[in-house]
């Protein structure tokens, strides 16, 4: 059973009853993207808050957790401990049903209390993931790596710049160059003479 699973046999059903606990567990895997997030097997550390309502267990949650990742530019690595809060309604099933039985067509994303237990994993992956960047960055202008020797541009200098040009690229443009030349300089003059001639 994930260490995110919390008893609720001890809160009583009466609507306005806390129960208060703090939770210390490895974090579960796959808290993230598939790029930045909780390393499995980091430590959580969760305050966290339960109280009774009339159709489910309301849940605040202040979570401690270590975010890892890479700038997607440079690669370098991005460390960051964040506390990320959770307020989450979590309903009585039959409550859950109600809302089925109405229509309401987001009924079944919503968080059901379990018989004895409430699992808060759900409610920390929606408090976090979508918080988390598409791109994670060190910084919004970080200029990345040199495309030809793979370096760090911000540790070069300025001028960085490497003079072996593609081939290719050398190739296309003496042909670019050659072809422009010719036009211009065959083009005009021949109309020019063409057209003294027939005068003439
Ligand atoms: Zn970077
Ligand atoms: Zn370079």
């Amino acid at each position: 059973m994930s260490g995110l699973v919390v008893d609720i046999v001890d809160l009583p059903r009466a609507t306005g009853s806390v129960k208060s606990l703090q939770i210390r567990t490895p974090a579960p895997a796959d808290l993230g993207t598939g790029i930045i997030g909780v390393p499995e097997g980091s430590e959580l550390t969760l305050d966290v808050t339960l109280t009774s309502m009339d159709d489910g267990v309301l849940a605040r949650v202040d979570a401690d957790l270590h975010i890892h990742g890479e700038c997607v530019r440079c690669l370098r690595d991005l460390d960051e401990n964040r506390t990320v809060r959770i307020d989450e309604l979590y309903l009585f099933p039959e409550a859950i049903e109600t809302q089925r039985a109405q229509g309401d067509e987001e009924a079944a994303d919503l968080l059901a209390v379990g018989e004895t237990t409430l699992d808060l994993e759900p409610a920390l992956r929606d408090a976090l993931v979508p918080t988390l960047p598409f791109q994670p960055l060190c910084r919004p202008d970080c200029p990345g790596l040199c495309p030809d020797c793979g370096q760090r541009l911000e540790e070069l200098p300025a001028d960085h710049h490497h003079e072996v040009l593609d081939p290719r690229w050398s190739a296309l443009a003496g042909l670019l160059g050659t072809g422009t030349d010719r036009e211009d300089g065959l083009g005009s003059p021949t109309d020019e003479e063409g057209a003294e001639g027939d005068q003439a």
